[in-house]
C-alpha cells in the first residue's frame, strides 16, 4: 500500500486553500477583463476585484490602500525596494544595511547593486540568527539610506525585532524595509506600529497562489520603478494585473486574517510536539533558531551523525527540505546556518519541517514515527558517521 504523504515543507509553498482556489475560478472562467479597460464591464469589475484585495492587505497591515502596489512575486517587490531607493535617493548617499541572513531575494539583488557602486553593510547576527539593534545602530552612516532587513527568517524561523530596528531608523531618519515574506498571515504585522516603511509579500506563503506578490510603499516614500511600461499601479509597476492572482491573494489574507491567533496557536503545539518527541526518541538533535521568537509553523533541527540527502533519499512519503527552496537546488551549503556559526559537521546534517493550517496531529504523529525509525537506521548502517559526522 503507497504511504500516505505528508506536506511539511510550508516554508518554501503552501497549499493554496480551497477558498482560494474557487475564488480565483471565477476571475479565469467569466470575469477576464483587464482592470486597465475603462470603458467597459468587463474592465470594471477585474478593477473592482483588484481594489478589493488592495484594501483587504492594506487593512490587514494597518497601511493605506494607496501604498500598496501589486507585482509578480517577493523577488520582484525586493529587486524594486533595492533599485528604486538607491536611485531615487542617490542625492543622499549610496549606503544600504542589510543581514548575512536575509534570503537571495535581497542578498542577489544587493550584490548586483554592489556592483553599480553602491556600499552594502551585511550584519552579522547572534547564534539565533537575530540582528543587534545596538550593531545596526552603529552601523548607520550620513550616507545611509535604507536599512533592509527579515522579519521572519525562512531557514530557521526566527523573528527580528523590527519594531526596534524600525524605530531606530525613524529616529536616525533613514528609510526601513523589511522582507516581511513568512511573516505575512502567520504572525503579527502592522506598518505604523512597527515603523516599517517599506515591505515585501508573497502571496503563495499564506495559501494564496504563485506568482502574486505585493509591495507596501509608506505614503510620501519616493521610489523609482523597475518596469517601465503602460503606467499601472500608479506608475509604480507597469504590466497588465493578475487579476486570478490578486484575488486570491487577497482571499488568503482574509481567511489568514479570520484565523491567524488560533491557528499559530494550534500550529506552534504540533510543532513543539514533533520537536520534543523527536528530541526524547533520538539522540543527537539540535535546534536551531530561536526557542520561542520564532515561526509558528518553522522547525529546523539538525542530527548529528545523519546527513540530510540520505535522510531525503530514505524518506518519500514527507516532504521537508535540507535548506531554503531557492537554495538547495543549487546544492550550497546554507549561508544562513553558517551565518549563525552552526559547527561545522552539523551543515549538511540540519533540516526544516514548515507545518501550515493545514497539517494535522496523525500527520506530526506519522513524521516522528517514520523519522525515528529512520534517523536509528541511518545511523546503524553507518556508525562512522556519528564519530565523524
Ligand atoms: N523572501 C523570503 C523570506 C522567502 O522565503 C522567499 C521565498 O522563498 C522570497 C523572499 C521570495 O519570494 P517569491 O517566491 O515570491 O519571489
Amino acid at each position: 500500500m503507497a504511504l500516505k504523504r505528508i506536506y511539511l515543507d510550508n516554508n518554501a509553498t503552501t497549499q493554496p486553500a480551497p477558498e482560494v482556489v474557487e475564488a480565483m475560478l471565477l476571475y479565469l472562467y467569466e470575469k477576464f477583463g483587464n482592470p486597465s479597460s475603462k470603458s467597459h464591464y468587463f474592465g470594471w469589475e477585474a478593477e473592482s476585484a483588484v481594489e478589493n484585495s488592495r484594501t483587504i492587505l492594506a487593512n490587514f497591515i494597518n497601511a493605506d490602500k494607496k501604498e500598496i502596489v501589486f507585482t509578480s512575486c517577493a523577488t520582484e517587490s525586493i529587486n524594486t525596494v533595492h533599485n528604486g531607493i538607491s536611485e531615487s535617493y542617490s542625492f543622499k548617499g549610496n549606503h544600504i544595511i542589510s543581514s548575512q541572513v536575509d534570503h537571495h531575494a535581497s542578498l542577489d539583488s544587493l550584490a548586483n547593486l554592489e556592483n553599480k557602486g553602491i556600499e552594502v553593510t551585511y550584519l552579522p547576527v547572534d547564534r539565533y540568527g537575530l540582528v543587534d539593534s545596538y550593531e545596526l545602530e552603529k552601523a548607520i552612516k550620513p550616507n545611509t539610506i535604507l536599512v533592509s532587513i527579515i522579519y521572519a527568517n525562512n531557514e530557521i524561523g526566527s523573528l527580528n525585532n523590527i519594531k526596534e530596528i524600525g524605530q531606530i531608523c525613524r529616529n536616525r531618519n533613514v528609510l526601513f524595509h523589511t522582507d516581511a515574506v513568512q511573516a505575512l498571515g502567520k504572525i503579527k504585522f502592522d506598518v505604523q506600529e512597527q515603523f516599517v516603511d517599506l515591505a515585501s509579500f508573497s502571496g503563495h506563503k499564506l495559501h494564496g497562489p504563485k506568482g502574486v506578490g505585493a509591495l507596501y510603499i509608506k505614503n510620501k516614500v519616493k521610489l523609482k520603478p523597475l518596469l517601465f511600461g503602460g503606467g499601472q499601479e500608479n506608475n509604480l509597476r507597469s504590466g497588465t494585473l493578475n487579476v486570478p492572482g490578486i484575488v486570491g491573494f487577497g482571499k488568503a489574507v482574509e481567511l489568514a486574517n479570520n484565523n491567524m491567533d488560533e491557528d499559530a496557536k494550534r500550529i506552534s503545539f504540533l510543532r513543539d510536539l514533533l520537536y520534543l518527541e523527536l528530541k526524547n526518541q533520538i539522540e543527537g538533535i539540535t535546534l536551531n533558531g530561536h526557542p520561542e521568537n520564532r515561526l509558528p509553523g518553522n522547525l529546523n533541527i539538525s542530527i548529528d551523525g545523519v546527513k540530510a540527502d540520505n535522510l531525503i533519499a530514505e524518506i518519500k512519503n514527507i516532504a521537508f527540505s535540507t535548506s531554503s527552496a531557492c537554495t538547495s537546488s543549487k546544492a550550497k551549503v546554507s549561508h544562513v546556518l553558517k551565518a549563525i556559526k552552526l559547527e561545522e559537521n552539523l551543515l549538511s546534517s540540519t533540516i526544516r519541517f514548515g507545518l501550515s493550517r493545514y497539517t494535522t496531529k496523525e500527520e506530526i504523529l506519522e513524521t516522528i514515527k517514520i523519522f525515528s525509525e529512520k534517523i536509528q537506521y541511518l545511523r546503524s548502517i553507518s556508525p562512522l558517521t556519528l564519530i565523524n559526522g
